[in-house]
């Protein structure tokens, strides 16, 4: 049996975890400075919960046009892609959906319970009335628009850490987790980066748990388990369905995804709970391997998310 002595740093940030894997040890501090400094970067561009982000002062300027900063307008294209390769089930603008339905501040200031809201149904605004050119920067928000960048741009900070990071050390292999959307770069482990799927990225490792193992890319999940509150006894959780502005109704409670990217492996995550059944033809056509848990807790796993391997020497390979 081989041993793989790792680096591991974990932290908090972007309003959730943060943990840092890297296969050289003695890379950890140089891994770990070049990570904060993206996601300090990510967090001051495109917070909602954050007064003087760019993405709070963009969004207070309707119908006036303003050249953003290089980060935000690369987190205001992924979501615009994350919008048109899902057909609008992942849609930057459901800011005042998710913010009418109680996920007003950063997820640790929301109480648990609180008295009843009444929800009225409606569609949101929807992606194509942003208008964005991605060559000059230039964003114009709708009035009553408001944006955010909650999915694609926690994804695409794991993303640009985990670049960042390898450029820092210059060889060996890095692993960036944030909340659960993970990137990786560099060298894999001999093995991969194992990675355990639970429902909640704060469960602990534990025997009998599934785990995949992958080399490149990334592998993001999105639940309606975790991020939930309740108003007036009436359950609620953070991913709005565009169709109703109404946290998503949806067959799945958990979706796993692996992709090219964590941007790509996050809009596919997002977008399967709000699609419901119809992720499964929507995945299977994009090739993006899945593992959906429905209400009861049974697993889905969908394009060759591979079978639970029987015994831990037998560890499937994704991608
Ligand atoms: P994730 O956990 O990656 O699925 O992202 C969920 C977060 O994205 C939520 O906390 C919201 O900030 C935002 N969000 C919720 N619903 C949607 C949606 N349909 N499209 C895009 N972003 C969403
Ligand atoms: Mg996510």
């Amino acid at each position: 049996m081989s041993t793989t002595l790792l680096g591991i740093a974990d932290d908090r940030a972007l309003g959730g975890s943060v943990r840092v894997i890297v296969t050289r040890p003695a890379d950890l501090i140089k891994a770990k400075a070049a990570v904060d400094k993206v996601l300090e970067a990510i967090d001051l561009a495109a917070s909602r919960f954050r007064q003087d982000s760019e993405l709070s002062r963009l969004n207070s300027v309707p119908e006036r046009e303003v050249v953003v900063s290089p980060l935000l307008a690369q987190a205001i294209g992924a979501a615009l892609r994350g919008a048109e390769l899902t057909g609008g089930a992942v849609d930057p603008t459901i800011g005042s959906a998710v913010r009418l339905a109680g996920y007003d501040s950063d997820f640790a200031g929301v109480p648990a319970d609180g008295a009843e809201l009444h929800l009225v149904a409606e569609r949101i605004p929807g992606w194509r009335a942003i208008r964005f050119d991605a060559h000059s920067r230039s964003v114009v928000v709708p009035r009553g628009v408001e944006i955010d960048l909650g999915a694609t741009a926690k994804a695409l900070a794991s993303d640009l850490a985990a670049t960042a990071a390898i450029k820092a050390i210059a060889g060996g292999g890095v692993l960036v987790s944030l909340g659960g959307d993970i990137a990786v770069a560099g060298e894999a482990p001999a093995e991969g980066w194992l990675i355990q799927t639970s429902e909640d990225s704060g469960a602990a490792i534990a025997e009998g748990e599934e785990t995949i193992s992958i080399t490149t890319g990334g592998i993001a999940t999105s639940s309606t388990t975790v991020r939930r509150w309740t108003r007036g006894g009436v359950v609620l959780h953070h991913i709005i369905d565009p169709a109703t502005g109404l946290p998503a109704n949806s067959c799945w409670r958990t979706a796993s995804v692996v992709a090219a990217t964590c941007v790509d492996a996050n809009i596919a995550s997002t977008a399967a709970i709000v699609m419901g059944q119809s992720a499964v033809s929507w995945l299977e056509a994009n090739r993006l391997p899945a593992r959906l848990v429905d209400l009861e807790g049974n697993v889905h796993r969908v394009a060759r998310w591979p079978e639970r391997a029987a015994n831990s020497d037998r560890l499937p390979k994704v991608l």
